[in-house]
């Protein structure tokens, strides 16, 4: 079969077998309800869809530089200078399809056979598969739900080898919802330093965060350690904009021209309308992440509240993001007509099945003792849906 070695190499999202089975659930009739979408379910704000209509009207519709319009890098060299006190240069930034395309053409960008990327678990399910398609390898190191899911700095040091290039961290992260404090940040950058590694800073829920708790980027620790981070972001998640794929990078110049030479060979400029509707997000106005934030934050409290409330189940209070990260393991011993319910896979479609609740199984992001509920949905979706799930897992302890 007409196949590359590369394609071989990864495997299909596990979250795809719950995904297409909720999908044909729903077009028999049934009422799935859905705690499996990563994206908020809000409108992009209308300030923002109303520039994407005047770049039309105005025919911005043709090729524009292959890294984004200086007007859109002057806007992102800005955002990074207010939020995170970083400054950075036009040669220092650039714009791709998404923050996904940001790290697929970093990882092409700077690694080579036998280079070795450490991730830690749990992680977003992209980051393994985007370093193998690189040609490289994933290390994975687990981190623990006791430690707020945050990766240590002797765990770091520990996964160091000689063919380490690059350490992913997610703050906020997919899916624990968990965010790194300054003092944690700097004990890391540490480590960074003394076995000079590079850093991806995946920052793209940088503006989902609680309780008024700042956001740091591991950017920040130094002007040294600057030199060697790779900030990722992009305006999906903070401006409800994740089909206008807009995502941005900022970081070493060398680096910057290698993946401009990638994306002008592959996708050439991200859509030109999009850009323009990205300044709109970055520079307008910005009570619509306020909103965003206090109705995630309200549900948040909901749902691990009941969550937390279930027996033999345990969930972290997440920080930021929109993702709750709870132990399930606790039901994984339990059997109902000779039902393998061991893992999260089978406990999801379990639940998909007799709950009619859609879940994405932690074995998806490294983590096999979790699920993931996502609270991009309504507060009734949420209740209903707990109940479901409730009164589903009620069933399995009294039938066994
Ligand atoms: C959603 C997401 C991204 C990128 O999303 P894009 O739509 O490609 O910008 C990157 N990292 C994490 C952890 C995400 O959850």
């Amino acid at each position: 079969m007409l196949m590359s070695e590369r394609i071989r190499a990864i495997k299909p999202s596990p979250t795809l077998a719950i995904n297409a089975k909720a999908v044909s659930m729903r077009q028999a009739g049934v009422d799935v309800i859905s705690f499996g979408v990563g994206e908020p379910d809000f409108d992009t704000p209308r300030h923002i869809r109303q520039a994407a209509v005047r770049a039309i009207e105005e025919g911005f519709t043709r090729y524009t530089a292959v890294g984004g319009i200086p007007e859109l890098k002057e806007a992102i060299i800005e955002k990074l200078r207010c939020d995170q006190n970083l400054s950075y240069e036009r040669e220092e930034v650039m714009v791709s399809c998404g923050g996904k395309h940001v790290l697929y053409n970093l990882a092409q960008a700077t690694l080579n056979p036998n280079d070795e990327v450490i991730i830690p678990a749990p992680y977003w399910v992209s980051y393994p598969p985007i370093v193998i398609l690189a040609g490289a390898s994933p290390v994975i190191v687990e981190t623990r739900e006791a430690e707020d899911f945050k990766l240590s700095p002797d765990a770091l040091e520990e996964a160091i080898t000689a063919r380490t290039r690059l350490l992913i961290l997610n703050s906020p992260s997919n899916p624990t919802g968990s965010v790194y404090s300054q003092q944690e940040l700097e004990r890391l950058a540490e480590v960074v330093l003394r076995h000079d590694i590079s850093v991806v800073s995946d920052e793209i829920y940088d503006k989902l965060i609680f309780d008024g708790k700042p956001f740091r980027s591991i950017a920040q620790v130094s002007e040294e350690l600057k030199g060697k981070v790779f900030v990722v972001n992009g305006v999906s998640k903070t401006y409800a904009m994740t089909g206008w794929r807009i995502g941005y990078v900022a970081g070493a110049r060398e680096v910057i021209a290698g993946m401009t030479k990638i994306q002008s060979q592959s996708t050439s400029n991200p859509n030109s309308i999009a850009q323009k509707a990205a300044i709109a997000a970055l520079t307008g106005p910005q009570d619509s992440v306020g909103n965003m934030v206090r109705a995630f934050d309200e549900r948040r409290k909901y749902l691990v509240g009941r969550l937390n409330a279930m027996p033999g189940i345990h969930c972290n209070m997440p920080a930021g993001a929109f993702y709750a990260f709870p132990d399930f393991s606790h039901c994984f011993k339990i059997d109902q007509d000779g039902r393998d319910m061991k893992g999260s896979g089978s406990l999801c479609d379990y639940l998909l099945t007799e709950a009619r609740v859609a879940l994405v199984p932690g074995i998806a992001f490294g983590a096999d003792d979790f699920v993931r509920f996502s609270y991009a949905t309504s507060l009734e979706a949420i209740r209903e849906g707990v109940d479901r799930i409730e009164e589903a897992l009620q069933r399995l302890v009294s039938s066994a």
